[in-house]
């Protein structure tokens, strides 16, 4: 019998999502691209977000003081500045360019607020999720300026930042291995592509924030448009290609935990119960 062309095919897109309009914190507009009804999750991951404005009214409230439980918040910046301030102490700004990957662990309460009152604001907040054995550890902060996330050129035309996971061996310098995240922030001029090797049995997205690219080749090659993301599904080996114009996407991957899930709002565990027992918590103080 003879082998279906498939059976050995390369990564390529499962799905294609684009992003819903939402409002968060106390009033940020932003895009919802993973956790809208259109994407509830895709194991590990349980939201992403992608703020991005120039007007000062959709993005000046900011997020104030709010609890986390149970998961990890990462803040990617590409423009614009963000101070982030936390009930155990913690402070900081982020820059355009800084990365912060929060593990909330058993619970803090933060606020993440802009440190301007004019010009653009952009960047991603995505949500990691922690499994079982992770959930109520003790919170903790990777954050990295600008300088500290190596830029790798793999291939002509192509740059990529390397926050999580390997290219041509050079690692970004987050660690995490419950999920083993990649976290890569890539920028193709006119024309150029690149192939990249993800880890076997993770699950994978592609979101495309400049420009629209080809995921995926032959004849899986799919079309990505800007400000959508695209499940990818088959196989380790990707290809990313832009078309007539430069492009930039991010491409992010973490081992499934397979664990239930349980979420209200911001606390995400596995039983009803903990999610009672995390409000429990919070009200009494012992975030
Ligand atoms: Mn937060």
């Amino acid at each position: 019998m003879a082998t279906h062309a498939n059976d050995s095919r390369n990564a390529h897109v499962s799905r294609l999502v684009r992003g819903q309009p939402a409002s968060d914190g106390a009033g940020v507009r932003l895009t919802r691209v993973i956790g809208s009804p259109m994407l509830p999750d895709l194991d590990p991951f349980l939201l992403l977000d992608e703020f991005g404005t120039d007007k000062p009214e959709d993005y000046l409230a900011g997020f104030p003081d709010h609890p986390h439980r149970g998961f990890e918040t990462v803040t990617y910046m590409l423009d614009g500045r963000m101070r982030h301030k936390d009930n155990h102490g913690n402070e900081g700004v982020l820059v355009p360019g800084s990365v912060q990957w929060m593990t909330a662990g058993r619970g803090l309460v933060h606020s993440e607020m802009p440190e301007q009152e004019e010009g653009r604001m952009r960047g991603f907040q995505l949500w990691v999720n922690l499994p079982a054995r992770d959930k109520m550890t003790a919170p903790r902060y990777q954050e990295f300026a600008p300088e500290r996330i190596p830029v790798v050129q793999p291939a002509e035309g192509v740059s990529v930042k390397v926050i999580a996971g390997e290219v041509d061996g050079v690692a970004g310098p987050i660690v995490q291995p419950a999920t083993d995240p990649v976290y890569l922030d890539i920028a193709l001029e006119a024309g150029a592509a690149w192939a990249h090797r993800l880890p076997e049995g993770h699950s994978a997205f592609a979101y495309a924030y400049e420009g629209g690219v080809t995921v995926g080749e032959g004849e899986d090659a799919r079309a990505l448009p800007v400000q959508a993301l695209a499940v990818l599904a088959g196989g380790e080996r990707l290809v990313v290609a832009a078309g007539d114009g430069p492009a930039r996407l991010i491409l992010v991957a973490g081992r499934p935990l397979r664990e239930p899930v349980v979420r209200h709002g911001p606390f995400v565990m596995n039983s009803k119960q903990e999610v009672m027992q995390a409000f429990i918590d919070y009200q009494e103080g012992r975030f």
